[in-house]
């Protein structure tokens, strides 16, 4: 069995109540850590990594506002490189939540709110859906995530991308990307990937961007990182803005009138074993 099975599997016992499911980390030593990829929603503090039956040092936790990426080059694609070459990461996970606010709001209600925050709309770029990455189901940005993950210059084959939706009532994950197997790209996600704006067309000339020739001898990682980011954003800049076909968000529900409870962890622990002295 290997990792993410093990955690389906327990998290589901768990979630079923069963008091004695969890994992035995020692088991996994070649699949840990995880890097997960989650949306910023406070609500997600007490679920993880309790939810992944995993102990806080074999998760490496990224997050952003609706656990967006916006192209193969992105800032976010950076960290789980980086994330997978410095840290270790072995396999990552891009976990989505029910109840997502980012996917509830639509381009009209940020620009609306950005407006009561001061910010001037003639600043915004035309396409706030493009910019901000803004999507209307959550389990479509999941899967689109994974196929700009699975299909970045950035991430080696040898590492598994894996996408769920965790729901944030009980904790319980649904398995939507299976990263074991051989990766399939979706016709909405080609089409997707295709309107993840200018970095995802800028992917062309990237490839073809020989970084050994910028001779930076002893250059840190994040020195060069700035030089190419200054020969992408001229790349870039060169590039012309497509009309974008990406259909507009679902209008927002009108507000509960009470808050949603606080959901308790599931409860679900790590197996905590003697140290291995493996780091
Ligand atoms: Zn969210």
């Amino acid at each position: 069995m290997r990792l993410f099975e093990a955690i389906i599997d327990a998290n589901h016992r768990a979630v079923a109540g069963d008091a004695s499911a969890g994992l035995h980390p020692a088991d996994f030593a070649d699949e840990l850590p995880v890097i997960a990829l989650t949306c910023v929603d406070p609500r997600l503090n007490a679920l993880f990594p309790n939810a992944l039956a995993l102990p806080a040092e074999e998760f490496i936790w990224l997050r952003n506002a609706g656990n967006i990426i916006t192209g193969p080059l992105s800032s976010t694609m950076r960290s789980l490189a980086l994330a997978c070459a410095v840290k270790g990461g072995r396999e990552i996970a891009i976990i989505g939540h029910t109840d997502c606010q980012v996917c509830k709001t639509t381009a009209m209600q940020l620009l609306d709110k950005l407006k009561d925050l001061g910010v001037e709309r003639h600043l915004l770029p035309d396409n706030l859906n493009e910019f901000f990455g803004l999507f209307s189901s959550e389990r479509q940005n999941v899967i689109k995530a994974c196929d700009i993950v699975r299909h970045s210059p950035l991430i080696g084959p040898k590492i598994p991308v894996h996408g769920f939706l965790v729901d944030i009532e009980t904790g319980k994950l649904e398995w939507i990307v299976n990263g074991y197997e051989a990766w399939q790209t979706l016709p909405a996600a080609s089409d997707a990937i295709k309107g993840a704006g200018p970095m995802t067309e800028a992917l062309g000339s990237f490839t073809a961007f020989n970084i050994g020739e910028m001779k930076f001898p002893e250059t840190k990682i994040g020195e060069a990182v700035a030089k190419a980011e200054g020969w992408l954003t001229e790349q870039v800049g060169q590039l012309k803005m497509k009309p974008v076909s990406t259909p507009p968000a679902q209008p927002l529900p009108a507000a509960p009138a009470v808050p949603p409870k606080i959901p308790l962890p599931p409860p679900i622990r790590p197996r905590i074993v003697p140290t291995r002295g493996r780091r």
